[in-house]
């Protein structure tokens, strides 16, 4: 089998990367809504992949490896790597797992930070009634995540919440940061303390709190929330779309506290995650399969982390449904490390419609059942799916 074209089209707000080959099967990558800009460091991989065999997965990546970096520029090469498994799975008859290793799982469990209202308010009560809804959302979700601090508008709507420079900026991550004003600090904490009562002690909390924090707040944090048991602290002092790990910083910070520490999204190859893992930077590593490199290297740097006494927790919240299955289908996978990926979901609305072979529903009790159809095992229905297409991406399914 040969690959004969590789294509990007927008579906909404999602780009969709489609591998075809001469044996008429195609495989679907996934990209987050975040990257629209991407579909031209997604086509200047074209040359160096046509007419191989896209079965080959490692092969053939061994290719383009080289010309992807940290988030936002992982996501070509990750979305051609699960494209070639989905082709190679459809080959095959059997699900990406089964090339994977096999499932260690029949169902994985999600945490949810999607299936939200937005916020514009950032008192403890407003927290409490956001987790509110997400407690008593239909899927049953056992955790949620929830943005604070520098990870939300908290920094900028409440009074002199740090030292540093306010900067309201078109790229997010990393703008803001500096030392926390005493009354910032004890904000946090009071959010935190009125979503825990909300939760009790059956939903887990995990909580998106920078990148932009100093050590010692980190440090401070990090203990005043030791009673409240949180899943995890992430991305405190670097993460998002900042290009570099500083595995050192975080090691300071984990030996400080008991709360676990977590980081990785935007990490771009195991090679990247190999500090933060042997020093034990970390407790919990967060790699997304859409911008680390794909499925089988998150899969490795699970494995690695587990071997380390680490937890996963993959990232996903915005790979949409495409994405989702690709989680699945890793995450089924994984050690016994995993905690939970965080869900992505469909949006618009229509693109419920336009997917075929979700389980329905998709979310029962805060777990997916893994399904056994091969590839990626949900397919788009070109027909419904054609009309949402751009004029310039009409041709993306002929
Ligand atoms: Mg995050």
């Amino acid at each position: 089998m040969k690959i004969t074209d590789l294509r990007c089209a927008m579906l909404g707000p999602f780009p969709v990367v489609r591998i075809l080959t001469d044996a008429g099967i195609d495989g679907l990558g996934p990209v987050e809504h975040t990257k629209p800009y991407i579909a031209p460091q997604v086509l200047q991989l074209r040359d160096a992949l046509l007419g191989q065999d896209p079965t080959d997965v490692e092969r053939v990546m061994l290719r383009i490896r080289q010309r992807g970096a940290f988030k936002p520029w992982g996501a070509p090469i990750s979305a051609i790597e699960i494209a070639l498994w989905d082709i190679a799975g459809k080959a095959a008859g059997v699900p990406i797992y089964k090339l994977l290793g096999g499932k260690v799982r029949d169902r994985v469990r999600v945490y949810n930070g999607a299936i939200r209202t937005p916020m514009t308010r950032f008192e403890p009560e407003d927290y409490a009634e956001n987790v509110r809804l997400m407690k008593n959302a239909p899927q049953g979700f056992t955790i949620v995540k929830q943005g604070i601090g520098f990870h939300s508008d908290m920094k900028y709507e409440f009074p002199d919440f740090h030292y540093g420079e306010s900067r309201r900026g078109a790229f997010h991550g990393w703008i803001d940061r500096g030392p926390l004003t005493e009354r910032g600090l004890k904000h946090i904490v009071a959010c935190v303390e009125a979503m825990k009562q909300e939760l009790g002690d059956g939903i887990g909390l995990a909580l998106d709190c920078g990148p932009g924090m100093t050590v010692p707040d980190a440090i401070r944090l990090g203990r005043a929330l030791e009673p409240y048991n949180i899943m995890w602290l992430e991305d405190m002092i670097s993460g998002d779309y900042v290009p570099f790990v500083n595995a050192d910083v975080y090691r300071e910070v984990t030996r400080a506290t008991s709360t676990p520490i977590h980081t990785g999204e935007q990490i771009y190859l195991r090679q990247n995650f190999k500090q933060l893992i042997e020093t034990h930077a970390v407790r919990v590593v967060g790699p997304d399969p859409c911008d680390v490199g794909g499925l089988a290297e998150l899969k490795w740097v699970a494995e690695y982390a587990d071997l380390h006494g680490i937890l996963m927790a993959p990232h996903g919240i915005a790979n949409g449904l495409l994405g989702l299955a690709a989680l699945v289908q890793v995450c089924a996978t994984l050690p016994d490390n995993y905690i939970a990926f965080e869900m992505p979901w469909g949006r618009p609305d229509w693109w419920f419609d336009i997917v075929d072979g979700f389980p329905d529903p998709i979310v029962k009790d805060g777990f997916i059942d893994v399904w056994d159809r091969p590839g990626l095992g949900v397919t788009l229905n070109a027909e419904r799916a054609r009309p949402y297409l751009s004029e310039a991406d009409r041709g993306f399914f002929d």
